[in-house]
């Protein structure tokens, strides 16, 4: 059973998931280090009694796994699994924590750096990996593109996919907008060939941790490849011309006008940086 925990962060940073199952329970990423504590303490409370095995984490970006020690520290101490890529930057976030603050620069002072996992906690996973929950199996569906470890958590009877930031972002909920997630290094080819591949499993739900689930999986996918295709044509151009805005690319996406505060603005900016359009900007 999927247990929607809402939005964790404010300004909001993530959406926090768990599937139960019987007396066993797992949550689908731990969030930044500074909402973890609330997070996990939620969390727990809406398990009831289940018992939290582990947490599955669909990359390590700060903003999905800086809290994770937050969660193997608990008292029956559960595992958190990712793609192998990806492990030892949980066990050490170094270069982790600097590439990001490079790459988002204020935005990580609301996040925070992710905290080292000690690696007795760490669980590296392949393609393929299946966890049982209850009575659930959970497959890991490597989605590289967004990051070069990046993947889905996949809840086969349900038809539910986690699916990270692999198919860009959804503020805030169904009937939102649909915006790139590609802070660079980002891999447009990678990304298209993983959007193809999970159309082809049993989907009913797409859940986002930025932010919500839908139940237009195909449909949402397809609007993915087109956002991403169209977002990085329009980057293309607004920089040759000198007048690359969020608003801009909002309004020619045919979003309207948003009303964005200046931290969803930033990230939103960012997330444009990696499409290959970007490097108009970017050139001499
Ligand atoms: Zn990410």
């Amino acid at each position: 059973m999927l247990l929607d925990l809402g939005i964790f962060g404010n300004p909001p940073v993530i959406n926090g998931y768990a599937i139960v199952s019987g007396s066993e329970a797992v949550v689908v990423d731990a969030g930044p280090a500074s909402t973890a504590q609330r997070y996990v303490q939620e969390a727990r409370e809406r398990l009831g009694g289940a018992r939290l095995k582990a947490v599955l984490l669909t990359h390590v970006h700060v903003d999905h796994a800086g809290g994770t020690s937050y969660f193997t520290g608990i008292p029956d101490a559960p595992k958190a699994y990712v793609h192998r890529r990806g492990a030892p930057h949980l066990v050490d976030p170094s270069r982790l924590n600097s590439a990001s603050r490079a790459t988002l620069g204020d935005i990580m002072d609301y996040w925070g750096d992710a905290l080292p996992v000690p690696q007795e906690h760490v669980v590296g996973v392949d393609d393929g990996f299946e966890l049982g929950v209850g009575s659930e199996a959970v497959q890991l569906i490597y989605m590289p593109g967004h990051a070069s470890h990046s993947a889905a958590w996949y809840v086969k009877d349900e038809g539910t996919l986690f699916i990270g930031d692999s198919a860009g972002m959804m503020f805030f909920g169904e009937g939102g907008f649909l915006w790139p997630a590609s802070p660079p290094p980002f891999f447009m080819e990678d990304y298209r060939r993983s959007i193809e591949r999970v159309r082809e499993l049993k989907l009913r739900n797409i859940c986002f941790p930025h932010f919500g689930c839908t139940s237009r999986p195909y449909a949402v996918l397809e609007e993915s490849l087109s956002v991403y295709e169209r977002a990085s044509e329009l980057v293309s151009r607004l920089c040759a011309e000198g007048r690359l805005s969020v608003a801009a690319v909002m309004e020619d996406l045919g979003y309207g006008r948003q009303e964005l505060d200046s931290y969803l603005e930033k990230f939103l900016l960012v997330n444009l940086r990696g499409l290959p359009g970007y490097s108009k900007c970017a050139g001499p």
